[in-house]
């Protein structure tokens, strides 16, 4: 297969585009106190009256800080959702281009193949959860721009080991996307520290799990500045907004109180796995690298209905494939955990 080469893998109208730059950007750098009567905005002040940041350099510059990658390897969106739409908008064209899935997976990277009509091609896991190598390389061809890696995966719960991800960045020549959702709550390393090394690698991650922020909506986008630049010209210039940036902004600053959350949730995950080992009808429990546990019961069907009528909600994967009869908890708090638990065991009981 031929060498990677970004300008090849982009879109050609989006080739052409010029980034959006808006004239106050260029007069805001320069230091000096101006007057703005250039976007037709309300004058008087209350905080939120003004456009936001298209490019959101506070938060980008604490971030960069947090994470030690530069500014310029960073681009937001209005929630990882966006953030993958941009990279399917950026290099495939509509019903030309395909990209490769691996299910049981996310389920918006095919929502997002039938919003952009590009072909799907799925490979799934093994039986173990693991990635198939070896037939994910056979399907590749030249039309084929983007393969998505879920690390740690949703629904299944596992992080893929480092040299079967290596393999694939080093084999194949499209865009490799890591969606690194839940990689706070695992014992594996992130791969943002590589978007150099890998010219085709992006990973995403997102404020909505372990910041504990999903209703601001703010996913991020790590990767080599070549791509965050080629992202950069067609992202709606103001999609993140005001309010969301300074949010996250507060929570990244105050990131310890996230760690300790992230603490918190992994002991009551803890907990919660070995308590779910003592309820009969469920079969299997999934070893977890997220702040969620699949497991496999009697009749997955029939037990979340039960639980529904328990008054906890929780997600039944059954239809996903290699997920017969599979349940999926979020961790929640310690009292939640525990009437999850108590839930589990009167229905024990019942059988
Ligand atoms: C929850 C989740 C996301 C989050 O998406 P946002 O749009 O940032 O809320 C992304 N990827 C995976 C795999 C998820 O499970």
């Amino acid at each position: 297969m031929s060498e990677f080469n970004l300008q090849n893998l982009v879109r050609a109208n989006v080739q052409k585009l010029q980034p959006y730059s808006s004239a106050r950007d260029e007069y805001k750098a320069s230091g000096t106190e101006m007057i703005f009567l250039d976007a037709n905005e309300n004058p008087y002040e209350n905080g939120m009256n003004r456009y936001p940041d298209p490019q959101q350099r506070d938060l980008k510059s604490a971030l960069a800080k947090l994470k030690n990658v530069k500014e310029e390897q960073i681009l937001f969106g209005n929630g990882s959702d966006e953030v993958l739409d941009l990279i399917f908008r950026a290099f495939c064209e509509p019903g030309v281009d395909n990209v490769i899935t691996l299910p049981p997976t996310y389920g918006m990277y095919k929502v997002l193949t039938g919003i952009n009509n590009i072909e799907n091609r799925e490979v799934l896991l093994t039986e173990e959860f693991q990635l198939d190598i070896k037939s994910i390389l056979k399907l590749v061809d030249e039309q084929t721009k983007l393969l998505f890696i879920c690390s740690p995966n949703n629904p299944t719960g596992n992080a893929f080991d480092a040299r079967a991800i290596k393999t694939i960045l080093e084999n194949f020549n499209g865009i490799v996307v890591i969606d690194e959702a839940y990689i706070d709550f695992s014992s594996y390393e992130t791969w943002i520290g590589f978007v150099d090394l890998y010219p085709n690698l992006i990973v995403t991650q997102t404020l909505s799990k372990a910041y504990g922020m999903a209703g601001i909506r703010l996913g991020i986008c790590y990767a080599s500045a070549a791509i965050i630049s080629v992202l950069n010209k067609i992202k709606p210039p103001y999609n993140v907004n005001e309010l969301t940036q300074q949010k996250a902004l507060e929570r990244v600053l105050a990131v310890d109180e996230v760690f300790d959350e992230v603490e918190s949730i992994l002991e009551e995950r803890n907990r919660l796995m070995i308590a779910l080992q003592e309820i009969k009808f469920i079969k299997e429990i999934f070893p977890t690298d997220a702040n969620f546990v699949l497991v496999k019961v009697d009749d997955a069907n029939e037990r979340y209905q039960e639980l529904i009528e328990k008054g906890i909600v929780i997600r039944n994967r059954t239809t996903q494939p290699l997920c017969e009869n599979t349940l999926r908890f979020t961790i929640g708090t310690s009292v939640e955990n525990k009437k999850l638990v108590e839930a589990l065991k009167f229905l024990n009981k019942e059988i």
